[in-house]
């Protein structure tokens, strides 16, 4: 697959000390839908903010379509904010109010001399609209004339008005309503069949996620643990903090339930990272070489790596069932 975004070793840390994104690498395919997802403050959003240039990286390399877009020009980078858009989790405060929905819908067209004209902007905002299921009639009316799932379609054909290579999504969907939610994401995979777009969909709901994604990053305290294929994810997560992820979800079939694996505590502060695995003070399989030496994130089976001592002792939760402490890595390929 062409790599559309190649993130290498992205670090932020805020006023010195709060490593809030610690060493992050990944990619992104044409036409792919790459989940991160993991409690809040993991670091997923600052993740985004970062390759939607917001906000600067302390370390490492944002590659788009090959080019180094922390060395790029002014102008380049004006470029390239066509081929990046962002669709927000919250749609009511990233919507103008003193905007109507036409102009919202246009704005970026007419930002970058796309329209010209009142009656151009008019028809293409019709269009754009009727693209989202929403009617041409609610061209002259105010963002606070519609509803919260109205209101994310705007947001989201409005990233597309440009036809962008790749949109990062933040929560997309986290502030409508369970009844709505179903209906935003299937609009944007929709626009994705239709436009061939790439999504960088950020989300703690793993339901969600596993209805969008083709690949799924966990992250944990700045890093990212596991990074996998839908498919290998769910059914075979390697990290104890997946499985843990993954065990809150509620299983469509009675005899499909996980076993819940009940984490204790709050995610230490991104100040004061543990030393050794970073995931070891929740843990509930943790042994002396977790607090010891940090795991690197590996391959352990196909496109799926995993950054945990044990992660070949799959599965987690029934070895916790049957209170059985996993033998290390080196042990177990004897
Ligand atoms: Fe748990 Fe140890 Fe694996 Fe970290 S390395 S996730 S502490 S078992």
């Amino acid at each position: 697959m062409t790599k559309l975004l190649e993130v290498t070793d992205l670090s932020k840390i805020f006023g010195g000390s709060v490593r809030a994104v610690d060493g992050v690498s990944f990619s992104l395919g044409e036409r792919e839908t790459l989940a991160l997802v993991g409690e809040s403050g993991c670091g997923k959003s600052t993740v985004s903010r970062l390759i939607l240039r917001l906000t600067d990286p302390t370390a490492g390399v944002i590659r788009f379509e090959g080019q180094d877009m922390a060395r790029m020009s002014q102008r380049a980078l004006k470029a390239i904010r066509r081929d990046i858009q962002f669709v927000f989790q919250d749609p009511f405060s990233s919507l103008d109010p003193r905007m109507t929905a036409g102009d919202i819908v246009t704005e970026p067209l007419s930002i970058h001399g796309m329209v010209k004209g009142a009656r151009q902007r008019r028809e293409t905002a019709e269009t754009l609209l009727r693209a989202v299921g929403l009617s041409a009639k609610h061209v002259d009316n105010w963002p606070r004339q519609f509803s919260g799932g109205q209101r994310q379609r705007l947001g989201i054909i409005r990233a597309f008005a440009l036809g962008p290579r790749l949109i990062v999504a933040d929560e997309p969907v986290s502030a409508l309503d369970v009844s709505v939610r179903s209906q935003v994401i299937n609009i944007l995979q929709d626009m994705q069949e239709e436009k061939g777009t790439a999504y960088l969909f950020i989300s703690h709901d793993m339901a969600t996620v596993k209805h969008i994604a083709d690949r799924v990053a966990v992250m944990y305290l700045g890093k990212i643990v596991e990074l996998a294929p839908k498919a290998s994810f769910f059914s075979a997560p390697r990290h104890p903090y997946s499985e843990a992820l993954l065990s809150a979800v509620p299983a469509s079939h009675p005899q499909k339930r996980r076993k819940r694996i009940l984490l204790q505590g709050d995610p230490p502060s991104p100040i004061r990272i543990p030393p050794g695995c970073r995931f070891h003070t929740r843990c509930p399989i943790a042994q002396d070489v977790c607090r010891r030496e940090e795991p690197a994130l590996a391959q352990v089976a196909d496109n799926h790596l995993a950054a945990c001592h044990f992660a070949q002792a799959w599965p987690i939760a029934s070895r916790l069932g049957e209170a059985m402490a996993p033998e290390p890595l080196a042990e177990l390929s004897n």
